[in-house]
């Protein structure tokens, strides 16, 4: 079941157990609704995102409702449902490229940024609501 998994390809360069973290969280299986989240997810705004800022780390993609309490992830999270990553460029100086990029992308529902990573959200099944914050997290 776990090997499965690790083998499904969302879209050409990004892999669902890249948002799983399966081997801290065995538990943390994704629905089928959530899936198909992510690929959205990857087609739509992570594979443009890599084609200007290049190889991109996912720190957390989904999360079932325990990983999202153990890590502090508020209650509506969009984690929870295969909406958002936490994500860095592989190469630092990329950082403000990356977000550049997504601030612009028609399909970003949330962008918060941090120091050296950031948020970025998206929902197949709304309108995107472009929220840009800046510095978000300290
Ligand atoms: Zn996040």
């Amino acid at each position: 079941m776990i090997t499965e998994i690790n083998n499904i390809r969302l879209s050409k360069h990004f892999k669902l157990s890249e948002f799983l973290n399966l081997r801290k969280y065995p538990e943390n299986i994704p629905s089928m609704q959530d899936v198909v989240n992510l690929t959205y997810g990857c087609h739509l705004l992570l594979e443009p995102a890599r084609v200007v800022a290049g190889p991109i780390i996912i720190n957390s993609g989904f999360r079932n409702p325990e990983v999202n309490q153990k890590v502090g992830g508020v209650r509506t999270s969009q984690h929870l449902l295969g909406q958002a990553a936490d994500i860095r460029p592989q190469d630092p100086s990329q950082f403000w490229n990356l977000i550049e990029f997504l601030k612009i992308c028609e399909h970003t529902d949330q962008l918060l940024t941090g120091n050296g990573w950031l948020h970025i959200s998206w929902n197949p099944l709304a309108p995107p609501r472009h929220y840009v914050r800046v510095g978000y997290y300290k």
